[in-house]
Order: C-alpha cells, then structure tokens, then sequence
C-alpha cells in the first residue's frame, strides 16, 4: 500500500504538470474534431479512438475502488456519480457522434489514455484506501446534496449541450453550423462549462486531493480547447452573435 504523505505528493505533481501543460495548450489547439490538422502521425476512426480513450477511466477506477468500504456514504456517492459520467462517456457517446469517415490522431488517444488512467487510480485508490470513516453527519450530508446536485447539473448541461451539437449531423451532413438553444444563446461551449460543473460536484461530494486533480485537469483541458472553438467560430461565420463568450457567460 502507498503511503499516504506520498500518494499526496504524487497528486501534487501531477497537477503541477497540469499547471505546466496549461500554458501550452493556450498555445498548440488539441488537433481533433475542428482543430485536426495533419503532421500529428497516425491516425485512428474517431469513435473508436473515443471508446479506447475514455474506458480506463471506468475500468482503472472500478478495479481500485472495488477495494473499497461500500458501506462509507462518500464511496457510494462516489462511485455512483461516476459511473453514471463513465458508462455514458466511454460506451454510449462514442456511439452517439455523427462522425463518419472522421479521424483522430493516435497521440491524443495515448494521451488521453494515460490521463484517464491517471485520474482513474488516484480517485479510486483514495476511496478504497484514505476516505475517512468519521465525518461529522451534517457536514456529510451537505457534501453528499450539494456535491450531489451540482453533479448531476453539470451532467445535464453537458448531455444537452453535446445533444443540440450532435442534432446539428442529424441530416448525416459533414461539416460545422452554428449551434442554437439552451447556454449557447450565452456562450460557444456550454457542454465544456456542464463537465466543469460536472466535476466540481465530483470534488464538494469527495473532498478528495484527486477529485481537486481531476478539476484542474478538466479546465487545464477545456479552457483552451473553448476558447480555440470561440475564435474559430468567429473566424468561419461572419454572422456568429457577437454577444456570446467562449466558456464563462458575460465573462470569457
Ligand atoms: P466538441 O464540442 O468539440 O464536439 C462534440 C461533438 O459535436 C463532436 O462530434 C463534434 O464534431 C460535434 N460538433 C461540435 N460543434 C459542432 C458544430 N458547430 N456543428 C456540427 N457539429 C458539431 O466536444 P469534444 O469533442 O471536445 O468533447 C466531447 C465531450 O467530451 C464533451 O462533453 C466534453 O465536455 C468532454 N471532454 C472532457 C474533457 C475533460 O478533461 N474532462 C476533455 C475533452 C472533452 P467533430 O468531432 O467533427 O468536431
């Protein structure tokens, strides 16, 4: 077993490194979907680079936490929230992308792997090995709701939003539209600000150091990528609504 001053010390690294490769992404756009650009190597069908990428997440997980005491509230909460995101994510939205004949770069899959693999093992061995048993019932309890309806809002959010998007294939037609409906009246990405929520009812239910990880990682991820699909936006339609921000409504 990991110490736990070590596991710590690990998390902490590896959100430094989060910290390190945030500037970068300012900088270099994530080359799938819009933004894939060929010199990135070999490449791959994109949902299946989608189910590879997203399934350690729900495999690596579930193999640490099933060292865990299911009886302790923060486990349970825990591992329901995340499974209800991770079966979603890794088995039935690949399937759901109106992504013909689209490709993927294998390096953002091996990436995207290792992140998720990552994240998987310190989220489930903190639950199955340094929860704590005796939290105060109020506190826990207010973790548990709160934490738990910030989730599932974020989840909301971030279904309907990649919902009105993959609506706008419905027809089977290539190519990019300007979405309409729910935040997009506000914002270019709501379903990036969904997960953002999403996993910061993930950190209030846990009040994890790796559910914290995961949180920076999710933004050290979508921050640019929001803001990369905003220029392009106003780059390839004249007519895009001024008013709307990237990610953050009225604000970025
Ligand atoms: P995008 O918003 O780029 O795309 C989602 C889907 O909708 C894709 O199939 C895309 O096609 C299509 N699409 C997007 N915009 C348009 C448009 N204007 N017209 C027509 N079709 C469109 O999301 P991502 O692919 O980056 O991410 C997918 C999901 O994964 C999101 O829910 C996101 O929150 C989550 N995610 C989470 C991360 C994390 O760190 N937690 C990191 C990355 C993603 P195409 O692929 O052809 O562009």
């Amino acid at each position: 077993m990991i110490l736990h001053e070590k596991f710590n010390l690990f998390c902490w690294l590896w959100i430094g490194i989060g910290l390190v490769i945030f500037p970068v992404l300012l900088k270099v756009k994530q080359p799938y979907g819009r933004h894939a650009t060929k010199g990135w190597g070999p490449v791959i069908r994109n949902r299946a680079g989608w189910f590879l990428m997203e399934l350690p997440a729900l495999l690596v997980f579930g193999y640490f936490v099933s060292f865990s005491d299911f009886k302790n509230q923060t486990v349970a909460a825990a591992v329901v929230l995340w499974a209800i995101h991770y079966i979603h994510r890794s088995i039935i939205f690949p399937f759901r992308l109106k992504t013909k004949g689209k490709m993927m770069p294998l390096v953002i899959v091996f990436s995207a792997i290792l992140f998720n693999t990552i994240n998987g093992f310190f989220n489930g061995y903190w639950l199955a090995y340094f929860v704590p048993d005796g939290t105060d019932k109020v506190i826990l309890n207010a973790r548990l709701i709160i934490g738990g309806i910030v989730f599932l809002s974020g989840f909301l959010i971030n279904q309907y939003h990649d919902w009105l998007l993959i609506q706008l294939r419905k027809d089977n037609t290539a190519g990019y539209r300007i979405p309409h409906g729910g935040f997009f009246k506000l914002i270019s990405c709501p379903n990036y600000l969904g997960e953002i929520i999403t996993w910061t009812g993930f950190l209030i239910v846990t009040s994890s150091l790796p559910a914290f990880a995961f949180l920076i990682w999710t933004l050290v991820n979508l921050v640019p990528r929001a803001l990369d699909h905003h220029q392009w936006y106003q780059k390839h339609f004249p007519d895009y609504p001024s008013k709307r921000k990237a990610l953050v409504p009225y604000l970025l």
